[in-house]
């Protein structure tokens, strides 16, 4: 690639290019040592990074979905040492398009389908840029009214928009792993064991406490386990029916053989689109078991509860009003830039008391009629987030949010028939929303079911190596039992009919290849 020259062939690059060799490295005098950019320049800089952005919208499908990088190449092109002296702007960004986007993986892509594939919006950009601008930490109310005030009132439309009763109030951390640990943390503080005060560690009295989740369970819940200092013995894994889901009937009895080994059974995480293959744990089944032992139930809806935002979706949280939290990421499937997390929960007491602690440096007039963000988890300064989900909400309505998801959810079921209707290839779980799970099933002759087996995940490995390689679509994979099982997740708001359809050829085109 020319310098200058954008690898999307965009001739706004080439241009600025020439102005950088231009460009006086401050504008109007400005000793380097003092002040931020000049007015002037960060308006003209303004203006071109959002047309670039705008141009790498365009152009993104000219762009493979995976970085066709080897590790190290991007670290080889940097310089080791930071810059003595300021450089301008239009370098800087030269060299995002010259080395930084070759780097990147592009989520934005409508072909990205891997892991669960999410994206950004135009209303959702706005708000990063204005939220990085107003710069406000939102640690007490006073520190920032704004995002204090915006952010109750976005979840309780967010609440309303999923069909969650009015019991739940909402916050927002960055990631599901930090919701789901500080929903763990909050039941463990309803324990009563003064584990606040006098902590885990050196306590005779102190029995085992447990946290139950699906052998399909996201692994940021051991690691919220593991982290708030309960071990890994601290978590047991419940087995899953033949459709990915809790059994209910094993944790019962898991729950009550922990009882009668003197065991604290305090908090069970259900799923509610698992990771591997977007199976729904049966809450509704799970809550009597919990409340017959009085135990927290916290539902981990990271990926699938924007989906109960469409009418019809919305039974996917059944049992959700009898819960005592859910955690949501409007970042994985409401077109939120990452990252924005949501955790409802019933009882902000126990949050409160689990992580508020106010020294006198932040004590405030006005704390005992407010709310102060800090009082409810482990950050004291906090994003302003919610000003980029308040324009999302605004931009596009409750129906534009719902028809986007409900047109994901109609590709992957026509996708889910071509599967159905090949000789060649089949499904291996059930599709209640986006993603399907799936695998190509050639004849292959074998001496046995275990060697097909193998020869067929070696197969389906490759595939979607090749599909991968090829930089037109991406696809990830995980394992059910043990077949190795293609995942292609639909979430992108870029993602058309057309979108499936290239993936489908291509699949078969690697399908045709490697036989
Ligand atoms: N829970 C589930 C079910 C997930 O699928 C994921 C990520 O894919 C997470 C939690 C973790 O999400 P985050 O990256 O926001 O921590």
């Amino acid at each position: 690639m020319k310098p200058g020259v954008c690898n999307m062939g965009c001739r706004r690059w080439t241009i600025w290019h020439r102005k950088m060799k231009e460009a006086p490295e401050y504008s109007d005098g400005i000793a380097p040592e003092s002040g931020d950019m000049q007015a002037e320049e960060f308006r003209r800089f303004g203006h071109e990074l959002i047309d670039w952005i705008s141009d790498y919208f365009n152009r993104i499908e000219d762009l493979a979905v995976l970085a066709q990088i080897e590790p190290g190449d991007l670290k080889a092109k940097l310089p080791i040492a930071p810059p003595e002296k300021g450089e301008p702007m239009a370098r800087i960004i030269a060299d995002v398009d010259r080395l930084i986007v070759p780097a990147l993986t592009h989520w934005s892509h409508p072909s990205f389908f891997a892991y669960f594939a999410t994206s950004t919006s135009a209303p959702g950009i706005f708000g990063e840029l204005l939220s990085a601008a107003f710069d406000n930490k939102a640690m007490l109310w006073r520190t920032s009214p704004a995002s204090t005030e915006l952010e109750e009132v976005t979840l309780d439309w967010l609440r309303q928009m999923m069909g969650l009763d009015a019991g739940y109030t909402g916050i927002i951390y960055d990631t599901a792993s930090v919701s789901s640990m500080h929903a763990i943390a909050a039941a463990r503080e309803g324990v009563e064991l003064r584990i606040r005060e006098e902590g885990m560690s050196g306590r005779k009295d102190l029995p085992l406490l447990r946290v139950y989740v699906s052998e399909h369970s996201h692994s940021s819940i051991e690691k919220g386990v593991i982290t708030l200092g309960l071990g890994q013995r601290g978590l047991r894994k419940i087995p899953t029916d033949s459709e990915f889901r809790m059994d209910a009937k094993a944790l019962t009895e898991a729950i009550e053989e922990d009882k009668r080994n003197g065991i604290i059974p305090f908090c069970v995480v259900a799923t509610v689109g698992t990771t591997s293959t977007s199976s729904i744990d049966p809450v509704s089944e799970i809550v009597p078991i919990c409340e017959k032992h009085s135990m927290w139930l916290h539902v981990d809806a990271a990926y699938a509860g924007s989906a109960a935002v469409v009418p019809e979706l919305r039974y996917i949280l059944d049992g959700c009003e009898r819960a005592d939290s859910v955690a949501v990421n409007p970042h994985k499937w409401l077109f939120t830039p990452f990252d924005l997390s949501v955790l409802f929960c019933r009882h902000m007491d126990l949050l409160g008391r689990a992580f508020s602690l106010v020294p006198e440096y932040l004590r405030t007039p006005e704390q005992a009629n407010v709310r102060s963000g800090s009082d409810y988890g482990i950050q004291l300064g906090r994003r302003f987030r919610a000003l980029k989900l308040w324009m999302i909400i605004r931009y596009f309505g409750h129906e534009g949010l719902a028809a986007r998801i409900r047109e994901h959810c109609r590709l992957a079921k026509l996708f889910t028939s071509w599967v159905n209707e090949s000789a060649d290839w089949e499904m291996l779980a059930p599709v209640p929303l986006a993603l399907v799970c799936f695998r190509a099933r050639p004849e292959i002759e074998a001496a046995d079911e275990a060697t097909r087996n193998e020869r067929l995940n070696a197969l389906n490995e490759a595939i979607m190596h090749g599909v991968n390689a090829s930089g037109k679509a991406l696809l990830s994979h995980t394992k059910l039992g043990d077949k190795l099982s293609l995942r292609l997740s639909i979430g992108n708001i870029r993602t058309t009919e057309k979108h499936i359809r290239q993936v489908w050829e291509l699949l078969n085109q690697q399908l045709t290849k490697l036989r």
